[in-house]
């Protein structure tokens, strides 16, 4: 019994929570889309072209229903960041017992953070890189980095890995996103299947409330809580960015004492915090 929060439901995010919510583990979703279906959307997308115009969040709790009957749906066509929404959006939080978040935008990612930080909830993120040349899949746990953290690490290894340098995707300016090719919907399928099969992982290490232990007949003993990580895959061969197509990297990454979004530990003063800070805003877009 596993209650799942979600945050989007775009083209990759509906494939993460179909994948998701056929998992008999999870019992009851609660998403947060406040989009409309748009013709465009429709390529690489689940609905139907009739259901344009329609809420996403709607067609996706239809979609769900129809193949869970027993599954408790809550839909909040809401925006996620809106101080309105807040006492709304940390009731389902406290609930939860794990996150996903389908965001597309910086700002939404890191306000994510925050609120499944503040009530300790692991969660998963996948990003498809622009062109679909491939993405990345992060998981957070209570005590591991938080966003900020690892967009910083990323950020400063970028040309550091020989093997696969990640690209510069935190940074809006950054050749990769700057150019804005959209992905193909078999690279967001890739990377949405990957980001349901991470999120399961968590769920198992949770013990998912008192199920998921049982398996082939077996009692297996609680698999302890998977611990943070940040998976890098490529699709593309991209002379200067990846070497080759279909590999894996996978990132350890530290939590940040300077971090100022999730460290208790004081930061220094003066020029070093200023600095820290512009980051920080430049980073939530506000720089
Ligand atoms: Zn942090």
């Amino acid at each position: 019994m596993s209650h799942l929060f979600q945050v989007g439901a775009g083209s990759g995010g509906i494939v993460v929570l179909d994948l998701l919510a056929r998992d008999p583990r999870i019992t009851r979703v609660t998403l947060v889309e406040p989009d409309v279906f748009k013709p465009h959307n429709v390529y690489r997308h689940l609905f139907p072209a009739s259901a344009v115009g329609r809420p996403k969040a709607e067609l996706a709790a239809e979609w769900l229903r129809e193949r869970r009957p027993e599954l408790l749906v809550d839909v909040l066509p809401i925006d996620l960041t809106a101080p309105e929404n807040q006492a709304k959006l940390e009731s389902v939080v406290a609930d939860c017992d794990v996150g996903v978040c389908a965001a597309d935008n910086e700002p939404a990612k890191y306000h994510f953070d925050q609120l499944l930080r503040k009530f300790r909830k692991p969660w998963t993120l996948g990003e498809v890189l622009s062109g679909g040349i491939g993405g990345w899949v992060h998981r957070f746990t209570p005590d591991g980095p938080c966003y900020g953290c690892v967009a910083s690490h990323l950020q400063r290894t970028a040309t550091d890995t020989p093997a696969a340098p990640p690209p510069d995707y935190n940074d809006p300016n950054g050749p990769v996103r700057e150019t804005a090719i959209p992905a193909s919907k078999a690279s967001i399928t890739v990377i949405a299947s990957l980001h349901a099969l991470v999120t399961l992982d968590l769920l198992e290490g949770q013990g998912a409330r008192g199920m998921g232990q049982v398996r082939i007949g077996l009692l297996l003993p609680h698999a302890p809580c998977p611990l943070p990580l940040s998976l890098l895959v490529t699709l593309a061969r991209v002379p200067g960015v990846f070497d080759d197509p279909y590999r894996t990297v996978r990132f350890r990454v530290p939590r940040s004492l300077a971090c100022l979004l999730c460290s208790a530990v004081p930061v220094a003063t003066g020029e070093d915090l200023d600095a820290a800070l512009d980051q920080a805003l430049d980073r939530l877009g506000h720089g």
